[in-house]
Order: structure tokens, then sequence, then C-alpha cells
């Protein structure tokens, strides 16, 4: 039985410490943001990493949520905490909920967006909702067998705000209320989705994942160039095709280039340098939205 519980995540890497904080002011002051009439359950994603101010213990909790190893109860504090937020909040749980907002930063400079995953309708319904009204640009991963086992695809829908740039640890104002702006319009939308006054924008724009890019490395391992300075600090930006991704020490700069159409994220993301990602690329994309969207969120929010 699903029900129309909102669950908000914040600390699902230990070392993104902004939205944690956003959570337990709005703990105690509740008219921080408006829930929109909606049924919301806060959780800290991986507490003992955010007690221990690190991304993970074991593993990362975000890649995490891959149904055979749960079900094989796969040893280690990141797959258990996993198993304990679905029983807990899960959409079949002690405490049901439907969707699944799981806020992020970014050491990259990614402004205010949002991450979906795959094409289910009901997240693209929320996603359309949200961009629609703050216009906030949408990274779609999706097809990448390399990076599997996101929380929010664990609920019948959920996306991800992230939000940057900002280091791992640092308490940052700007970034506090960009998630809090992005966290309250996902409540509102959703709201007006329940109530059945939502309207979607005629088109969602999406930046589709094509791959990720690791810099160019020794045998050893050791990176041989760094992304270039063109791309540095230029996510979502569409740079002109032929331009160089790395260079190297000495000033030069690597025959790897950019073709036409393709855009940079995630551009020197901290974190993924252990999984060998220096940026991923994605390219632009206008849909049309479909009929079918609102629909598929508008029934996970009506049973309760
Ligand atoms: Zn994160």
């Amino acid at each position: 039985m699903s029900s129309c519980g909102v669950l908000v995540v914040a600390g699902t890497h230990g070392n993104e410490v902004n939205a944690p904080w956003l959570l337990q002011q709005w703990q105690a002051c509740p008219d921080l943001i408006d829930a929109a009439g909606l049924s919301v359950q806060r959780v800290i994603g991986n507490p003992e990493a955010l007690n221990r101010r690190c991304r993970y213990v074991d593993r990362d909790l975000n890649r995490c949520f891959l149904p055979d190893q749960l079900e094989r109860e796969a040893s280690g504090l990141e797959f258990q905490r996993a198993g304990e937020l679905l029983r807990l909040h899960g959409s079949n749980g002690e405490h049901p909920c439907a969707v699944a907002l799981d806020l992020h930063s970014t050491t990259a400079a990614m402004g205010n967006s949002l991450v979906v995953y795959g094409r289910r309708p009901a997240d693209l319904a929320l996603a359309a909702l949200v961009q629609g009204a703050l216009g906030l640009p949408i990274y779609l991963h999706e097809a990448d067998l390399q990076q599997t086992g996101f929380l929010v695809e664990s609920w019948p829908c959920g996306l991800v705000i992230e939000v940057g740039p900002v280091p791992p640890g640092v308490l940052t104002a700007r970034v506090v209320e960009q998630t809090r702006l992005g966290l309250e319009t996902c409540l509102t939308v959703l709201g007006q989705a329940r109530r059945g006054s939502a309207r979607l924008p005629d088109a969602l724009v999406v930046h589709r994942h094509l791959g990720s890019r690791d810099l160019p490395k020794s045998d050893k391992g050791e990176p041989q160039a760094l992304v270039h300075p063109e791309l540095q600090g230029r996510d979502w930006q569409g740079i002109a095709p032929g331009q160089a991704m790395f260079r190297a020490a000495d000033g030069s700069d690597r025959s790897e280039v950019l073709v036409e159409g393709e855009i940079p994220v995630f551009v020197n993301e901290a974190a993924y340098t252990e999984k060998s990602i220096a940026f991923s690329l994605t390219r632009r994309e206008v849909w049309p939205v479909e009929a079918t969207w609102l629909p598929a969120l508008q029934q996970l929010l009506s049973a309760v």
C-alpha cells in the first residue's frame, strides 16, 4: 500500500553538511519550510558518516540501494543502513513514503540543480514541475552500468537536489538557501499535484548522461594532465566543439576534445576521484511533456 508520505533525506554523504544543518533548523522551526500540507519525514541518510564528517564509513551509501545485495543482507554499515531506511521509510515500510527527496552538495559548480535517474513518469512529472517553477537544470542519469544503486531509485518517485560549488564539510549560507528553495519548491508542486492544481510546462529540458571521463593516467595511476581550465567551473555550459578536455603541466593541451553538443557536468567533483571520474558529459534535449507523467505522480500522492 503506497502512501502520500514524502521522505526528505540529508547527509546521505556525511561530508555534505549543509542539508543536514537545514533539516536540523527546520525541525526546530517548522515554519522554516512550507510542507504544503504533505506528511513529511526527515532523516539523516548516514548519521555515522555525518558524525565523522566523512562521505561514508565502508562504502558510498548512495550506491548501496541494490535489491540483490539488500536481499542477501550484504555486510557493511552502508548496506545495513540502506536496508534500514527501506524498512522504516520505503513504500512498504513502517512509515511508508511514496516520494524521496535526497539533498546533496558538490564541489562542482552545478549551481542549484536536479538529478533524475531513468525515465519513470512520476519522476519526470516532478522534475518538470520544479523546472517550470524555478528553471533549474536537470541531469538525467541513465544507462550507466558503472554507476547504480542510487537511493531515490528505491522509492516509487524521487529526485536529488544537488547544489554547488561548496567544499566538503563547509557550511555556506548560499548553499543552504538554494537547498531550502529547491526543497520547498518540490514540496509546493507535490502539494499542488496532490490537490489536482499542478500545471506542467509544455516541455522538459534535460541534460542526458552520455558517459564519464577520467584524467589521463600513467600506468601507476598518476594523473598526467588535469581538467582543462576552459572546462573548470563551466558545468552545464555549451563549450565550442574541439575544445581540449585536459591540460598537462607544461601548458600543452591533450588530444582528447569535446565533440559538438557535449556539455560537461560534475566537473572536478572531489568525491568522484575515487570513482575515476573527472567529469561527465551530457547532451541537452528538449522533450515534450507526456500526458502520462502527471497522472503517474498524482496516483502515488493520492493513496493514503
Ligand atoms: Zn552527495
